[in-house]
């Protein structure tokens, strides 16, 4: 089977003491149960800790927050089980992050994640390559249907490489969720895709208008909100926006063949919007933003599934004032 993975996933390492926002920060750490039971039949100090911080949650055994972090965190900024036991003792949760892996049976796609700091950097400052891939043994006979796959893997190239090849970010991006639509009714229907990006192009122009941004910072509002410096970001929004082709690339590559799922492209794609939208609109340096978001947004299920709720029943996130906004962007940036 084929093995993808994007051009930067074997140039990340963890900058671990100098990272500016350590995965120990604000996160509870699901630990695995064959680790969780390793960890309580540690003997000595280190296992004492452990015995005193494991928590378990009905679901599963979890590392508990202690002052905003992990109990395991050290003043130096190194991880306690890593520094006495090794990087093979920590949990599943701390070997894999950031690394992610979509498994679809014939063929498994790897990828980082922007909520790491150092991922950020990578995935927003590499120049942007399709992702590569190398034949590894194993795999195992998929449950997709091929035509539904064919479909989503067609339309998520040609969305890549217009999204690159267009300079205007938000001209793509409002190209990109006309183009949902039409490859959404192709999965629905069963029929052929029939349109291009390049003929989306041309109905932009019938959605041009002001768009109202507070409705997207609102609706961002009323989701969970794990940091104070979070929510001072949603309250302070930029007036010149920032875009970045790479952050729609890394949603896009991320999120487009989830759709496989439960065939629902659109949901996503006005996920990719939107958050290509509030980032642009929070300013800043781009690679912290994202960064805070990704946090803040992607590694949060709840906020996910209510981002992919209110792209049907959300103001903020309607055809209508998603295109405004973005159509307003590429006038301004013409
Ligand atoms: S967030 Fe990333 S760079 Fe920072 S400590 Fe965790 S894995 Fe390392």
């Amino acid at each position: 089977m084929k093995l993808y993975f994007p051009s930067y996933y074997h140039s990340f390492h963890c900058i671990a003491s100098d990272c500016p926002d350590s995965c120990c920060h604000e996160w509870t750490v699901d630990v695995d149960p064959e680790t969780a039971e390793k960890y309580r039949a540690l003997p000595g100090n280190l296992g004492d800790r452990l015995r005193s911080v494991l928590q378990d949650t009905g679901d599963g055994t979890v590392m508990t927050i202690e002052n905003g972090r992990c109990p395991m965190w050290r003043d130096d900024g190194l991880c306690r089980i890593h520094a006495e036991l090794g990087h093979d003792a920590l949990c599943k949760t701390c070997r894999d992050f950031p690394r992610l892996t979509h498994d679809y049976g014939d063929f498994t796609e790897l990828g980082l994640e922007l909520s790491c700091p150092e991922a950020a950097r990578l995935i927003l400052t590499t120049p942007y390559r399709p992702m590569l891939f190398q034949a590894i043994p194993g795999g195992t006979e998929p449950d997709y249907d091929p035509n539904d796959m064919a479909l989503l893997l067609h339309s998520r190239r040609e969305a890549l490489t217009f999204m690159q090849a267009t300079k205007n970010v938000p001209y793509a991006l409002a190209a990109l969720l006309l183009y949902a639509h039409d490859v959404q009714a192709a999965m629905d229907s069963g029929e052929v895709l029939s349109s291009t990006l390049e003929s989306c192009i041309e109905e932009i122009a019938h959605y041009r208008g002001q768009g109202d941004i507070s409705a997207v910072f609102d609706f961002f509002r009323g989701l969970e909100i794990l940091t104070p410096q979070w929510k001072q970001r949603l309250d302070a929004p930029s007036s010149m926006p920032n875009w970045n082709p790479n952050l729609a690339c890394y949603f896009i590559e991320r999120y487009w063949l989830q759709a496989i799922s439960d065939f629902d492209l659109l949901c996503r794609v006005k996920f990719v919007v939107s958050a290509c939208l509030l980032i642009g609109y929070l300013g800043g340096n781009i690679i912290e933003t994202a960064q805070l978001f990704s946090k803040e947004i992607e590694n949060d299920p709840d906020n996910m599934e209510a981002i992919f709720e209110g792209a049907y029943t959300s103001p903020a996130l309607t055809d209508a004032n998603l295109l405004a906004l973005l159509t307003k962007e590429c006038c301004d940036e013409n």
